[in-house]
């Protein structure tokens, strides 16, 4: 085993030595893997300076150069793929095959954000006065920080620089003090291309500390925050006296419709791999189903067989295991705490439903529950971890009834074969996004956005783009 790495700030192009500590351990075995800087509030507002000292000469420079800084680290990350998946998985728990899926991904959304550099667009709008144009230019907001949680730690990187960078504004990064070790090594890897000092800064630290110091501070023009909701509604509290920008990317409870017209293959595939992938830690994955009475039986057994055969373990000693541990002790006993719950309640344990005992780690067995109610909690809240719960319902309208009966609304899927059903979920699903007869799982060029509690603001594509600039209306009168 090698000895623990001692990492440092980020910050003006530099790395910057810390006084306090945090340990990260391995949360399949528990092995200390970093000391990672536990900074206070001061080493946060020094970030944010050195964030806004660049921040002009970075938004006058011509997006295409820009654009060339966002690909050469996308470069310098492929160079390093395994590597970087291996810190991710050491980290995080994350099986290896999608830790490498995550850092090729996130190399990949660099680069499309890069495409964007030729396509910042405003408008020219004729005006009511005679002689005068109406000028909408799109600007950068300023300096961002952005604060991320531990579960796709390395993609979300760069879903907050790339867009924010390749559109002039200057950021800084606050990893969760569970996963940073990989923020570290993309710093590493930024630091090697000739990004300008001051324009990519990471600080690490707690959430009452640093976190709320990029929340609270004047200096910061958004906020870009992907997390729980009870972190979001804290952040959006602590913006409230600067009125800051904020981008909200929070929880979800995402329904998986499945009717009596489906391919049952694939919806019991789908639903299966958005349920055990990263152990069930995805704000957009299929966290209840509502299958229609006449396939009902069928789905629960189907399910029942294809959850059951799950290999899970530690990812680093058995690179082929299916799903790894849980990030922590307290996310292992609020998985294990909710299922008991619904059996007390009378939910039907179908498969699963305790602690693994795998000697060490925080595993906890894939498990289904049937007989599931609307008046469950584990119909309704977010459990984050490999849990399962199925509620019959008699036609589509039940089901679109209970799925927006939810204080989230992030993602959701249907699988039927008729066009017309999936059109009416379509329409009636309130939520950001919809999978039809596939599992949730969003593209780089789309729009990821939740409703209601899932969050405000959106990510990728155009639209994700124009979250990180601001419109300045000019009128000329020629
Ligand atoms: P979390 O809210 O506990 O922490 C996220 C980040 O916020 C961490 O960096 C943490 O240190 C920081 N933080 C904590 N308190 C803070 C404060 N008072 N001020 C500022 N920052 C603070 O979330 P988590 O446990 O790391 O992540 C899991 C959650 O993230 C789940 O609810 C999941 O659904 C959600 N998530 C959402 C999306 C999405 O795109 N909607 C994507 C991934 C994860």
């Amino acid at each position: 085993m090698t000895d623990p790495i001692t990492y440092q700030n980020y910050i003006d192009g530099a790395f910057v030595a810390c006084d306090n500590h945090i340990e990260v351990r391995n949360p399949a075995t528990g092995a200390v893997l970093s000391r990672v800087p536990e900074s206070d509030a001061a080493t946060a507002e020094r970030a944010i300076a050195a964030a806004r000292a660049a921040q002009k000469g970075w938004s006058q420079k011509p997006a295409i150069e820009r654009a060339g800084h966002l690909r050469a680290i996308a470069s310098n990350i492929r160079q390093n793929a395994e590597r970087l998946a291996r810190v991710i998985t050491e980290e995080g728990g994350k099986i290896q095959s999608l830790a490498l899926v995550e850092v090729n991904f996130t190399a990949d959304y660099l680069d499309y954000m890069a495409e964007w550099a030729r396509r910042i667009e405003g408008e020219i709008i004729t005006s009511d006065r005679p002689g005068e144009n109406i000028f909408l230019f799109r600007k950068p907001l300023g300096v961002v920080a952005g604060i991320l949680p531990w579960n796709f730690p390395f993609f979300l990187i760069a879903r907050k620089m790339a867009p924010a960078l390749v559109t002039g504004n200057t950021i800084v990064i606050k990893p969760s003090e569970e996963t940073p070790n990989n923020c570290f090594e993309f710093a590493k890897l930024v630091a090697e291309t000739d990004l300008p000092k001051g324009v990519f800064n990471v600080v690490c630290g707690s959430g009452a500390g640093v976190g709320s110091a990029l929340s609270t501070s004047d200096k910061i023009d958004m906020i870009s925050f992907t997390g729980s909701v009870g972190t979001g509604s804290r952040i959006m509290a602590a913006a409230a006296p600067n009125v800051t920008k904020l981008n909200l990317e929070l929880g979800g409870k995402a329904p998986a419709i499945v009717m009596n017209d489906a391919d049952l293959d694939l919806a019991v595939t789908a639903i299966r791999a958005s349920r055990i992938i990263n152990t069930g830690q995805v704000c957009n994955c299929a966290e209840r189903v509502y299958v229609q009475r006449g396939v009902a039986e069928q789905f629960i057994e189907r399910m029942a067989v294809a959850l059951a055969e799950t290999r899970y373990g530690d990812p680093i000693a058995q690179a082929d295991v299916e799903m790894g541990p849980l990030i922590n002790e307290a996310g292992l006993r609020k998985v294990e705490q909710m299922v008991r719950t619904a059996q007390n309640q009378g939910a039907q344990l179908v498969t699963g439903g305790a602690v693994a005992d795998l000697g060490k780690g925080f595993h906890y067995q894939p498990t289904l529950l049937a007989n599931c109610s609307h008046d469950m909690e584990i119909m309704r809240k977010e459990v984050f971890g490999p849990v399962l719960p199925v509620q019959i319902i008699d036609d589509l309208d039940e089901a679109i009834a209970l799925a927006n009966d939810c204080e989230y609304g992030l993602t959701s899927s249907i699988y039927t074969r008729d066009l017309s059903t999936a059109m009416k979920a379509a329409a009636g699903l309130d939520f950001g996004e919809t999978y039809i007869n596939r599992e949730n799982f969003e593209a780089m060029q789309g729009f990821h956005a939740g409703v209601r509690k899932s969050g405000i603001g959106g990510a990728d594509g155009k639209h994700g783009l124009y979250e990180y600039t601001h419109t300045h209306a000019v009128y000329l009168q020629s």
